[in-house]
């Protein structure tokens, strides 16, 4: 059911190498991906390697972050990154996840989003969306990020894990909110346990839908697309 609801589900963060990932990674602590990319495509044509990063300026590379917010903190860990990447691995990010957790800057989450988007090695990102959803559909009970990863990848095939998490997170973003769930206009409405979280009528579930495709998201729910106003078509999914 996820995957006709969000066909266009994937990685939100523009990147062209594991490094761009790892980056973007890291500057998406406490900031929302459009931002993230807004501040990329300047960022990458600036620092093109880890030797780039480990070299860096402080005070530039604070500049080009800013932004994001939590700007120091975030140069610190973007030029230790290099710095280690560097020195333990030849410039290059590596490919596993016991190597990848290593890496200043970069914990289980991260590793799991940088194997399952730059290296097609599945993996499963339990974010607070994904926490929040799979605990909302019963599907664990396990508050522990490592535990409910452990327990989500024991119910799916492993070659499906990368996309069911963007799949799960697309939703936490766009139709089951933390705060208020569009319950009436979601495609899940006879599968969920926790139906009615949220709104259930149409009408005012429809309001919440986010992002581009909210008024498709409508429509795979059975309801009224013209009931999803032009703020929620333009919402930025958070
Ligand atoms: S029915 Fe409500 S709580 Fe369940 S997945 Fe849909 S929006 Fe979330």
């Amino acid at each position: 059911m996820l995957t006709e609801t969000h066909p266009d589900a994937h990685c939100e963060l523009d990147h062209g190498s594991p490094l761009e990932l790892a980056v973007a990674t890291i500057l998406s602590a406490q900031c929302t991906d459009k931002k993230v990319n807004e501040v990329t495509p300047k960022l990458f044509a600036r620092y093109p390697t880890a030797a780039d990063y480990a070299g860096a300026d402080r005070g530039e590379m604070e500049e080009l972050i800013r932004p994001t917010g939590f700007y120091r903190n975030k140069t610190n860990s973007l030029i230790q990154l290099g710095q280690a990447l560097v020195e333990r691995y030849d410039g290059q990010v590596p490919g596993r996840l016991a190597d990848l957790v290593t890496l200043p800057g970069i914990g289980r989450k991260t590793a799991n989003v940088i194997l399952g988007n730059a290296f097609d090695v599945p993996g499963i990102t339990v974010d607070t969306h994904f926490q929040r959803l799979v605990r909302r559909w019963e599907l664990t009970t396990e508050t522990d990020p490592v535990k409910i990863e452990h327990a989500i990848g024991a119910m799916f095939p492993k070659r499906d894990w990368t996309m069911l998490s963007h799949r799960i997170i697309f939703h936490g973003r766009r139709v089951c909110h933390a705060r208020k769930p569009a319950c009436g206009a979601c495609t899940l409405t006879k599968l969920c346990p926790s139906y009615g979280t949220g709104p259930t009528e149409p009408a005012a579930a429809a309001k919440l839908l986010k992002g581009p495709r909210a008024r498709d998201l409508a429509v795979a729910a059975g309801v009224d697309p013209e009931l999803v106003p032009a703020q929620a078509v333009q919402a930025e999914a958070p």
